[in-house]
Formats: C-alpha cells, sequence, structure tokens
C-alpha cells in the first residue's frame, strides 16, 4: 500500500502557481483575485472559506469575502452575484454552498456569470465539460484528476467505480474519466442509493472514489486487492484524543480497506487540499482569459 500524499502534490502545484502569480506582477499585471460569497453561520462553511483565504496568501493572489446573514433575501444575494460578475477586479468568484433552505441554489449558481464561475458549478461551465470544450471544471473532481496525474496513476482502460452522483463530485468525476483524455479514458460505473448490490460493483474497481457523504462507508470487503481508493468525504467525528474535541475522517474505513490497496489517499491530507488547488488553477485561468476568450481590460 502506498499513501498518496495530497499535501505534498498540492504544495507542489501551490508553488508552481505562486510562481507564475511573480511572473504576472514582474510583468505589471494584477495578480489573480478571487471573491467569496459566504452566507449564514454554518461552521464547515465557515473554516473553507478560511482555507481558501489562506490558499489565496500562500500563491500571492488577492482574496476577498462578502459576509451575508443567514436571513438575507434572495434579491440581497443576488445583487451581490451581479455587483460580482461586474467588477472588473475581481477574476472569478464563488458562493459557498451550501446556502440556507430559503434560497434556491440553482437560481443562484445561475446568475453567476459563467466567466467568473471558477467553481464549475454554472450549467454553461458543466455543458461545456461534457462536451470537451474549454471549462472551469469543478474543483473537487478536478482536484482528484490532478492527484491521480500528479501520483503517476493510469487511468487509461481502468474500470473506475464512483460511489455518489451529486452534481459537485460524483456526476461530473464520473464524466471525467470517460472523457477521451488524460487522465481520462477510464471504463466508468457511476453507484449511487438506487444501486443493486453495492459490493459485487465496487469489488470490480481498478480505481474506486468514494463521495458518498457516509463515514467509514467502504469496508474492506467492497475493494478489490490492489484497487486504487480515492477517499472525498469528510466528516467531523467527536474525539477524546484531539483538543477541538473531533477528528476528520472519511467515507472509506481507512485502517481495513488500506492494507488491500494499491495506493489510498488519507482523510485528512488528501483530497481536500486538492480541492483548493482546482479552485486556484481555475482562478490563475480566469484571470489569464485561458477557458474564455476575455481580458481583464474588457471586464
Ligand atoms: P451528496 O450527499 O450530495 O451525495 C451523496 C451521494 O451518495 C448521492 O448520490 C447518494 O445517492 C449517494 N449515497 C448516499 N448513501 C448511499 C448508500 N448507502 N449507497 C449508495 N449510495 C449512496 O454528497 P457530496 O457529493 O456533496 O459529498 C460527498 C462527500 O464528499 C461528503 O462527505 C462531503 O463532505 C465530501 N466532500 C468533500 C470535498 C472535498 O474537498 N474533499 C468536497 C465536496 C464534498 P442518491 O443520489 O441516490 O441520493
Amino acid at each position: 500500500m502506498k499513501l498518496i500524499d495530497g499535501k505534498a502534490i498540492a504544495a507542489g502545484i501551490k508553488d508552481q502557481i505562486a510562481r507564475e502569480v511573480r511572473a504576472m506582477i514582474d510583468r505589471g499585471e494584477e495578480p489573480p483575485h478571487l471573491a467569496a460569497v459566504l452566507v449564514g453561520e454554518d461552521p464547515a462553511s465557515h473554516s473553507y472559506v478560511k482555507s481558501k483565504e489562506k490558499a489565496c496568501a500562500e500563491v500571492g493572489f488577492t482574496s476577498s469575502v462578502y459576509r451575508l446573514p443567514a436571513n438575507v433575501r434572495q434579491e440581497e444575494l443576488l445583487e451581490v452575484v451581479d455587483f460580482l460578475n461586474q467588477d472588473g477586479g475581481v477574476d472569478g468568484f464563488i458562493v459557498q454552498l451550501p446556502l440556507p433552505d430559503h434560497i434556491p441554489v440553482g437560481t443562484v449558481i445561475e446568475r453567476i456569470d459563467p466567466r467568473k464561475d471558477v467553481d464549475g458549478f454554472h450549467p454553461v461551465n458543466i455543458g461545456r465539460m461534457v462536451q470537451g470544450e474549454p471549462a472551469y471544471l469543478p474543483a473537487t473532481p478536478f482536484g482528484i484528476l490532478m492527484m491521480l496525474e500528479k501520483a503517476n496513476i493510469a487511468t487509461e482502460g481502468k474500470h473506475c467505480v464512483v460511489l455518489g452522483r451529486s452534481n459537485i463530485v460524483g456526476t461530473p468525476m464520473s464524466i471525467l474519466l470517460s472523457r477521451k483524455a488524460n487522465p481520462g479514458n477510464a471504463t466508468v460505473t457511476l453507484c449511487h442509493s438506487k444501486t443493486n448490490d453495492l459490493a459485487s460493483i465496487t469489488r470490480q474497481a481498478d480505481i474506486l472514489i468514494a463521495a458518498i457523504g457516509q463515514p467509514g462507508f467502504v469496508k474492506a470487503d467492497m475493494v478489490k486487492q490492489g484497487a486504487v481508493v480515492i477517499d472525498v468525504g469528510i466528516h467531523r467525528v467527536p474525539s477524546a484524543e484531539t483538543s477541538s474535541g473531533y477528528r476528520l475522517t472519511g467515507d472509506v474505513d481507512f485502517d481495513s480497506v488500506a492494507p488491500r490497496t494499491s495506493w489510498i489517499s488519507p482523510v485528512p491530507g488528501g483530497v481536500g487540499l486538492l480541492t483548493v488547488v482546482g479552485l486556484l488553477q481555475n482562478t490563475l485561468l480566469a484571470a489569464r482569459g485561458s477557458v474564455y476568450p476575455l481580458s481583464r481590460e474588457q471586464r
């Protein structure tokens, strides 16, 4: 078993991004600017936005956060989105999910200018991704592709089983792995809560990607000997051994599964770190106008 070192992989890519930012500044250009909209007091959302701000600082990006109360009206949130769409100083922005129940997520995402949608959630970016056109890829699947690439884990011809079909992780992951690209060119099976005899399918996986949202769900008897296992799940479980009173764990029962694998990504120290890198990469692409031919002067 080899551990996929998400920390080292993320650090290497961030170094490369930081070098590109320094080159931009040397040319007299502004560094990339990522903005985040944070609604309400959800502690996990606050911690994700904080880690995104920290990552921006590490690579030399400018970052800004627009904080709105949990009872914000839909129209007020959409006004902030409109403002950011038009702010020529912002290269890309995200609206941190989840949103309070009274605000329909789809309406907010569709209001974001696809050219600034660095989370890659807008239907235009999803559609372009499906067709293999230049697009901002959803940050978590994008991060997993980078992880596989940097760890030299080949996907071509492999049977990849993706557990979970959410719009932000499982479904785009299945599409990206089946694209005619590298990483990609895999044969993909997408599983969900209505899948019959799940274990018989996960046991066929050369590469198993668990994005199911259930702590420790994937057990040793669901994994083929020698498989690659990527754990997307993030859960806070109570722990008497940490000062915070909790520890992070994933969707995979690491201790029982790891000995069967050829490669496994840990939680923490795995996909989460690469997700932030995916967002940074998209913001750099936005600043360069690489995905959409839009110079900063045209905004
Ligand atoms: P969702 O809850 O949106 O989706 C979960 C998926 O798993 C659904 O498709 C659901 O099926 C399926 N599922 C749930 N229970 C079962 C079951 N018993 N058997 C088979 N399928 C099941 O989750 P997300 O995709 O948003 O997130 C998944 C996990 O990844 C979470 O732990 C989340 O915290 C984590 N995450 C981590 C990120 C990172 O950066 N590392 C980023 C985003 C998420 P159905 O569609 O039928 O309901």
